[in-house]
């Protein structure tokens, strides 16, 4: 299995690595990638629906209503097995392993939303 340094999915630029975020509505472990792409962590990879909602609202700037209002079809998503001690990704999931996971999610061009993390 050849793993890779961390890497958005998206843009392919390097984010920091995946750091406690308090939202107040949400705590989360993640960052934002310079695309407007937000990530995070579930450590374990067995919450990954919860942790998904949660990258969800920190899309969102920690509005739970406005994430629960969002179609699949307002953002596109990734999910890469991490190595948060080697901060080091692969894209095929090792099903023999249980590995932390590094959820990504982003608003699609064109989506009026999308302005929400714009640089
Ligand atoms: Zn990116």
């Amino acid at each position: 299995m050849r793993r890779q340094p961390l890497q958005c999915p998206f843009c392919e630029s390097c984010p920091a690595s995946p750091v406690d975020i308090d939202l107040k509505s949400v705590e989360i472990i993640g960052g934002i990638c310079e695309c407007g792409a937000v990530y995070a962590l579930d450590r374990t990879g067995h919450n990954l629906g919860e942790i998904f909602m949660d990258a969800l609202t920190f899309l969102c700037k920690g509005d739970i209503d406005m994430a629960l209002s969002l179609m699949p079809d307002d953002y596109e998503t990734e999910t890469l097995d991490y190595d948060i001690h080697t901060n080091t990704i692969s894209s095929r999931p090792e099903v023999s392993r249980r590995s932390s996971k590094l959820v990504f999610i982003r608003m699609k061009r064109g989506n009026t939303k999308s302005i929400l993390y714009k640089r």
